[in-house]
């Protein structure tokens, strides 16, 4: 049975019709998607079953990911320089100067110019680099609403809800659980801000993995032999603003950050593999 080394691979046998019957934005957006066992191939209702048969074992694609990400990136940077970033920074208001569109990330500047180059003063991930490629180039810019909703809630969310739980959710509960500081650390490093208690939790804070996209975190206490919970929400606008995959990508992405946080302040309780 072949597997596919790469998204790349896969964005092949699709059709590029950008058709969206999928519920993707793009066919490459579905690409990463079923590469990263987010998706099956089964869902782009344009591929023939010859194809997907000689392509099962989807689930598996995610093994060679690292592989991928630069290919991936490559092809967003691609898109960036075709198309007209200024009328982009306006669309999801972001600035516009000197050639460059910037926002902010977790607080910090974030920018890129007309050939899809990255410039900041933090490290550039991956799972921050690919959401924000595809929030400048598919993007609404549509207000937050301020009400909150869960992952599974997100369009195409449900069916990626179980993955999105055990990458992001869960890894995160445990780091909560042990690093008792992370929530401070939170505000402190990552310009999170806490909020009222949403949902009686505990515990409420607000990231801005990106502008429009603000990411709630809730932590419940272990309480009369109850074991902790922890949730992750986002805001009713999500939908318009960036595609599922990211949304996803800056879930998981978040979970590794909070692991490294708790590593580098002694409490390796907190981490087990992904
Ligand atoms: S349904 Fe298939 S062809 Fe249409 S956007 Fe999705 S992947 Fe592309």
């Amino acid at each position: 049975m072949p597997q596919p080394k790469n998204a790349m691979e896969i964005f092949q046998l699709l059709d590029k019709s950008n058709c969206r019957e999928c519920g993707e934005k793009t066919c490459l957006a579905f690409a990463g998607a079923v590469f990263m066992g987010q998706r099956k191939l089964s869902k782009c209702p344009r591929l023939d079953r010859e194809t997907i048969e000689r392509f099962s074992g989807e689930s598996e694609f995610q093994n060679a990911f690292v592989m991928s990400r630069d290919e991936y990136l490559t092809k967003l940077k691609a898109e960036i320089a075709n198309i007209d970033l200024g009328a982009a920074a306006k669309r999801v208001g972001a600035r516009w100067s000197g050639g460059k569109l910037t926002l902010k990330i977790l607080g910090k500047a974030f920018s890129v110019d007309t050939k899809g180059n990255l410039f900041t003063d933090i490290h550039i991930n991956p799972w921050v680099a690919i959401p924000f490629f595809n929030y400048v180039l598919y993007g609404k810019g549509s207000p937050v609403l301020g009400s909150w909703v869960s992952f599974r809630e997100l369009k195409d969310g449900k069916e990626r809800y179980s993955l999105f739980q055990k990458r992001c959710e869960e890894p995160m509960k445990r780091v909560a659980d042990a690093y008792t500081d992370l929530f401070d650390d939170m505000v402190q490093l990552l310009n999170a801000k806490q909020v009222e208690k949403q949902f009686e939790s505990d515990i409420s804070v607000v990231l801005h993995p990106l502008p429009k996209v603000p990411i709630m975190i809730c932590y419940w206490c272990p309480e009369d032999g109850l074991e902790s919970s922890l949730n992750v929400f986002f805001d009713e606008a999500t939908d318009e603003n960036l595609d599922i995959g990211s949304v996803f990508t800056l879930g998981v992405g978040l979970a590794q950050m909070f692991q490294k946080l708790s590593l580098r302040h002694g409490v390796p309780g907190a981490v087990s593999s992904l």
